[in-house]
Formats: C-alpha cells, sequence, structure tokens
C-alpha cells in the first residue's frame, strides 16, 4: 500500500473516532508500565478497576519491593496470569531503583530492557507517558487490522510493525496507535467485523476481496 493510501485511511479513521486516546488510567509514566503490564489478555476496563486501589497502596517503586509478593498477587488477581504479572512488577520495580534511580528510562532500547516490558508496551510508554512516540504498538486489534486492511501480511508484531513504519509518516504515529485499538474495539472486531458501516472498507483488503 502506497503512503498517500495509508495517510487516507488515517484521515477518515480520525473523523470517525476523533476522540481515541489511551484508554488505561495512570498518574505517572512508572504506574503506567504497571498498567500496561496487567493489560496483557485482560480488558483496560478491568485494569482500571484494579489500578486504584493498587497505586493507592504502592506510590513508589520501593513500595512494590518491600512487600511479601503475595499481597500484589492478591490485588491483582482479577487480572489474570497473575503470579507472573507480580514477578514482572516486583522485578520491573527493582530495576528501575537500582538502575535508574528510581525513575523510568525514556528510551525505547532501555524500557524493552525492563521486566515485563516488551516492545509492544515500551511503544505504549514512549507515546503516553513521555509523547514520543517512537513506533506503533502492535497489540491484537493492530495486528488484525493490520492484516485485514492490508498494510501487512505479516504475522509476528514485530514484523508487522516494521511494515507500517515504512509506510507511515512519523507525524501519525500518535494517532495510528490509538486509531488502530479504536477501530478494533468498535467495528473491526475480531469475530465480526461490520464491514458496511466500516468507513474504510473502500481501501480495505478484506472487504474488496
Ligand atoms: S472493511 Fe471490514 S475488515 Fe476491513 S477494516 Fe473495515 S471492518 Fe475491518
Amino acid at each position: 500500500m502506497k503512503e498517500k493510501d495509508v495517510i487516507k485511511i488515517i484521515k477518515k479513521l480520525k473523523e470517525t473516532y476523533p476522540d481515541a486516546t489511551c484508554s488505561l488510567d495512570f498518574t505517572t509514566p512508572f504506574e503506567l508500565g504497571i498498567a500496561v503490564m496487567l493489560s496483557a489478555q485482560c480488558t483496560d476496563e478491568r485494569v482500571n478497576k484494579i489500578t486504584p486501589l493498587l497505586f493507592k497502596k504502592f506510590k513508589n517503586p520501593i513500595d512494590y519491593i518491600n512487600v511479601p509478593i503475595e499481597t500484589i498477587e492478591e490485588i491483582i488477581k482479577p487480572c489474570g496470569f497473575y503470579k507472573n504479572k507480580a514477578k514482572n512488577i516486583v522485578g520491573y520495580a527493582k530495576m528501575i531503583i537500582e538502575k535508574y534511580n528510581g525513575e523510568i528510562p525514556k528510551t525505547m532500547e532501555e524500557l524493552v530492557e525492563l521486566p515485563g516490558i516488551g516492545r509492544k508496551s515500551a511503544n505504549v510508554i514512549m507515546l503516553e507517558a513521555f509523547n514520543n512516540p517512537e513506533g506503533i504498538a502492535i497489540d491484537t486489534h493492530a495486528k488484525r487490522i493490520s492484516n485485514r486492511v492490508g498494510l501487512s501480511n505479516e504475522k509476528e508484531p514485530e514484523k508487522i510493525e516494521k511494515d507500517l513504519l515504512k509506510i507511515i509518516p512519523k507525524k501519525y504515529f500518535k494517532d495510528v496507535n490509538h486509531l488502530l485499538v479504536w477501530h478494533g474495539r468498535n467495528i473491526c472486531t475480531a469475530r465480526k467485523p461490520q464491514c458496511e458501516k466500516c468507513p474504510i472498507k473502500e481501501e480495505c483488503k478484506f472487504y474488496k476481496n
């Protein structure tokens, strides 16, 4: 797909979802890292129900390493995979204290080194916490829509992101990160895409086929 066609798609999606933004609640970059970790295999809505208590109880990285891990597990249990997530949260807090003086780092290279933070999460943090998007977070929605529309034929998130970065100008990174998620939640859903009411059906490979 050519850049001009992608821009057309972005503009149409922007008209459809003018308020598209991040749906995870957080007040600091450190908190966002935890919210993103909890959102794996869990809805943002559920994460937002858990984090107020978690963030009230644990305000700083040090608070997470000063309690038995079971205390964290108990609070985050409704998000699923809680043992693994709790382990990652503690490792994440520990590395931020030991290596970064308690402050979450601000580069992709450093973020992806933190326990529990992969490229997708690092992209979300760069965008939402630092307003400095470096790439496009490929979650389940971004993956599905990229494949259906024909932005990428790849299956692995990193390869899909590479394809998108070749055809999407940097100034649109912020919009694209939000729009793909919103479109995936509202119209281009996994089980039943509502193609007839889709604003980008004329550009979509799946629809045209
Ligand atoms: S036309 Fe259908 S498959 Fe294509 S983006 Fe729209 S909803 Fe998704």
